[in-house]
């Protein structure tokens, strides 16, 4: 993929409702380019009003197409056409991820466009592998329990990842047959539009995708209130998935699933192997874009024994890192979301450093770099257990590093008190790596590796205060759908 210019690609401005782009909602909302802090284009803030619209229009569309009744085979061939159109307009797609979110252009053709038809094309083969029961009862009587899908699933997407993000929702609410009306984050609107006009392209009804745009104190909270939405899944930081939570139950007590923050550890125990290979699983664990990714692994509990050396080549990595405008085929490190973002950041690390942490690498914006705002991969060590950097999710490529003696040590230290998305674990020792897995409160842990790759059938969701419930997989697929328990006499 070449690189291209920003201000040539054409944006889907509105909302997007019964397959109409929509223009609805009385306050306009400015999106600017992370990479350079440029403005890009503007969306309309959906207000209950619209959100109604929508939903309404989604409930129809669902009664009238009979989409939730149909032969799944019929839902599934829909689904694989809107994949193949996913990877053949995936330049297309493409251009608007990386112009308008943190994601290099490189990233998103190599991961992001193959991740999101593959995600679709997973949950096409899920269509018709899921069955009911039927189950003993008194003579002359018979009891079954018949899946049905909810109706119309309400979906709210964060910015890291705006593609994977809305295929991970979309594709197993369609699969089960619902409708769904999903809203985007507000900073990152755009690619989510054309991804839901392919799908229609691909044969799925008008209506029973609609995209609706805006903040969400407004938008996202009129969708999760509407008494037509049956259900919510939501991926987003704790505090909003919390507030939906309690609002999903108070208007019709929704089922929700919550794909939360994280704060996970990378616990590397003297056997973990080489120290090349670790220290790159490491490195990339706490600079996926930018830092900016839930399942960043960004405690580092490591064995005293190699320390020094893992230390050593991790601070040679982050000072071989140079910032790039997403659109520039050769970018490889993803800018910061927005001001607001890189003063957390910012404000996090040097707040580390007044309270005694040392500064191995980074710490700082990369100078010159335009408006944007590429922050530095940064090493601290000697953190307070009980500062921000180690218990917050800072959402930034910033490593708290922590030096342990014992295995019991280490697992103490790989602990988070809210906190259970993920871990990784590095030991060649095979029954230490699995008492270490059963000892972690994580919904993931990954050993000898850190982060996912296209393997959709492993589902992806947290302990604790990192959510409910599981993306991708068939068990979210299985949440798309109820089950009606039915007795018959005769
Ligand atoms: P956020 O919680 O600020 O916003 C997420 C979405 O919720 C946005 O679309 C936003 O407009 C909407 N929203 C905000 N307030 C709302 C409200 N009151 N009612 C309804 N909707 C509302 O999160 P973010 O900053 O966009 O994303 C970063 C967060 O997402 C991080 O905490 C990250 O860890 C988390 N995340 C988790 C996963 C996962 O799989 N667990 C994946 C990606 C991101």
């Amino acid at each position: 993929m070449l690189s291209f210019a920003p201000e040539k690609v054409p944006l889907p401005a509105g909302h997007l409702i019964g397959g109409e782009i929509h223009a609805g909602g009385s306050e306009r909302l400015r999106v600017n380019r992370p990479s350079d802090g440029q403005f890009l284009g503007e969306i309309p803030d959906g207000d209950a009003a619209l959100v109604d619209l929508a939903v309404t229009n989604a409930h129809q569309s669902w009664l009238t197409s009979g989409w939730g009744t149909r032969p799944p085979r019929e839902r599934a061939k829909v689904l694989r056409r809107w994949a193949d159109l996913i990877e053949e307009q995936g330049e297309e797609l493409g251009r608007l991820e990386a112009v308008n979110s943190t994601r290099p252009i490189y990233d998103v053709m190599n991961h992001e466009i193959p991740f999101t038809a593959e995600a679709i094309r997973f949950y096409a083969e899920c269509c018709d592998k899921y069955s009911g029961d039927v189950l003993p009862t008194r003579s002359n009587s018979l009891g079954m329990l018949v899946p049905e899908p909810y109706g119309v699933i309400g979906a709210i997407t964060p910015w890291n990842f705006p593609l994977s993000m809305a295929s991970w929702k979309l594709g197993p609410a369609l699969a089960a047959g619902n409708a769904v009306v999903l809203k985007p984050s507000e900073l990152t609107p755009f690619s989510t539009i054309r991804l839901a006009e392919l799908a229609i392209e691909a044969g799925l009804p008008a209506g029973v995708l609609n995209i609706v745009q805006g903040r969400g104190v407004t938008c996202g909270s009129a969708l999760v209130n509407h008494p037509l939405v049956r259900k919510v899944s939501f991926t987003g930081s704790t505090a909003t998935g919390a507030h939906i939570m309690s609002q999903a139950a108070l208007n019709g007590m929704k089922p929700v699933t919550l794909e939360l923050g994280g704060k996970s550890p990378q616990l590397v125990f003297d056997d973990a192997g080489h120290v090349d290979d670790v220290a790159l699983r490491i490195f990339r664990g706490f600079t996926v874009n930018g830092g900016q990714a839930c399942v960043a692994g960004t405690r580092l509990v490591v064995q005293s024994g190699i320390a020094d050396a893992l230390i050593s080549k991790l601070v040679a990595l982050c000072d071989s890192v140079e910032p790039g405008n997403t659109w520039e085929s050769t970018c490889r490190y993803a800018p910061i979301i927005d001001a607001r973002q890189a003063k957390k950041i910012e404000f996090i690390v040097h707040s580390a450093i007044k309270e005694g942490a040392q500064l191995l690498a980074g710490g700082e914006f990369f100078p010159n770099t335009n408006q944007g705002y590429f922050f530095k991969p940064t090493l601290l060590v000697g953190v307070l257990a009980e500062s921000a950097a180690v218990q917050e999710e800072i959402f930034g490529p910033v490593l708290t590093i922590q030096i342990f003696e014992t295995e019991e040590q280490g697992l103490a230290l790989a602990e988070h008190a809210i906190y259970g998305l993920a871990a990784g674990v590095h030991t060649l020792n095979i029954e230490r790596a699995l008492r270490a897995m059963r000892h972690l409160a994580a919904g993931t842990v990954w050993i000898n590796r850190y982060g996912r790759s296209g393997d959709f059938i492993i589902p992806t969701g947290g302990f604790n205060g990192s959510g409910i419930g599981k993306d991708l997989g068939r068990q979210a697929f299985e949440a798309c759908l109820r089950y009606k328990s039915v007795l018959i006499d005769f």
